[in-house]
């Protein structure tokens, strides 16, 4: 199949570029890398099945030839890129997603939405069934990706229910694993990187918040089902094991042996305090189930962090 992904450069579109590939299919990443990295697919440069175009898809898409399948993951994901890119990521979840759709509609291909349990917001609901309409602040800071995001699934649904397209929508809960940058600010990532420098773990709030964490592999193996599946409803893929923030920080603390002190910091704006993905309809529909725990999901993180670390000046990373 030639399939494009649209963030491919990405921490999750990466692994999925990489996946795609190895079933053998054509490649075509689109991104315009400003929080995708080329370092993540570089390894693929030279692939005869793999291309890569700089293009921020928020602007018109020209793509030659025949499509199978247009997967839009690009949109910048964690709080603080989303917060200082608020307007970018308006646009790539609107204008992106109704390009990408444009380009799935022309060339009769298959549609594939990366949505977020962040269309949860600050749920009400335990575990969060993908039949909960959640509990969003439009205008909060969260607002421009989580309300994109709701906009970028309705619109989707329409060109379904308009034009007969062929359309998948993951709803995608917090993932961790090699690529996830160091300064990307997500839980993990700061906590790995504060401890293997023996800086203080920052804990926002009192660090009671939960957080449910899948393994990158976890979730590229349920995006992979969904493809394959004839469903059209926005579907979950999280791991179902929930954690707090204090144990996160804890158990990062004893995997590394680090000497981190934990330091509490001001709990962000409209910080969701429970986060909880009810997976029945991927365990139903996909016969899909996360394998990777989050000690063993951590001990491949930390090594891949180790391993970054080392050609790095320590004093880089915050
Ligand atoms: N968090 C934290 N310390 C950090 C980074 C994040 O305590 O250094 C908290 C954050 O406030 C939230 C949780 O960890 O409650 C998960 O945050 P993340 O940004 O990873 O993802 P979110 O699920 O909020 O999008």
């Amino acid at each position: 199949m030639k399939i494009v992904i649209t963030g491919g450069a990405g921490f999750i579109g990466s692994h999925l570029t990489d996946r795609l590939l190895s079933e053998g299919h054509h490649v075509c990443v689109l991104d315009n890398l400003v929080t995708g990295n080329y370092e993540n697919i570089e390894h693929q440069k030279g692939h005869p099945k793999f291309e890569f175009i700089h293009h921020n898809v928020s602007n018109h898409i020209h793509l030659p030839g025949e499509i199978d399948w247009v997967i839009h993951f690009a949109s910048p994901a964690s709080p603080i890129d989303y917060l200082q890119l608020s307007i970018e990521t308006l646009k790539v979840n609107s204008l992106g997603t109704h390009n990408t759709l444009g380009v799935a509609r022309a060339k009769n291909a298959k549609y594939f939405l990366a949505s977020t349990s962040e269309v949860y917001g600050d749920p009400l609901v335990h575990p969060q069934p993908e039949t909960y309409w959640g509990n969003v602040n439009p205008i909060g800071p969260r607002g421009v990706y989580d309300e994109s995001k709701r906009f970028a699934e309705a619109l989707t649904m329409a060109y379904h229910h308009k034009h007969g397209l062929d359309s998948r929508i993951v709803r995608i809960f917090n993932c961790y694993g090699p690529r996830l940058r160091f300064n990307d600010g997500r839980v993990v990532s700061n906590f790995i990187g504060q401890a293997l420098t023996n800086k203080p773990l920052t804990i926002y709030g009192d660090g009671n918040q939960t957080r449910s964490f899948q393994y990158v592999d976890d979730l590229v193996d349920g995006i992979r089902r969904l493809m394959d599946c004839d469903h059209h409803e926005p579907m979950n893929i999280g791991n179902p094991h929930e954690f707090t923030v204090g144990e996160l920080a804890k158990l990062v603390i004893e995997m590394t042996g680090s000497k981190s002190e934990i330091v509490y910091k001001s709990l962000p704006v409209d910080d969701p305090k429970r986060r909880l993905p009810d997976i029945g309809k991927a365990k139903s529909l996909l016969s899909w189930s996360p394998k990777v725990d989050l000690k063993s999901g951590l001990e491949k993180t930390i090594a891949w962090y180790k391993q970054q670390l080392a050609g790095t000046t320590l004093n880089s990373v915050g």
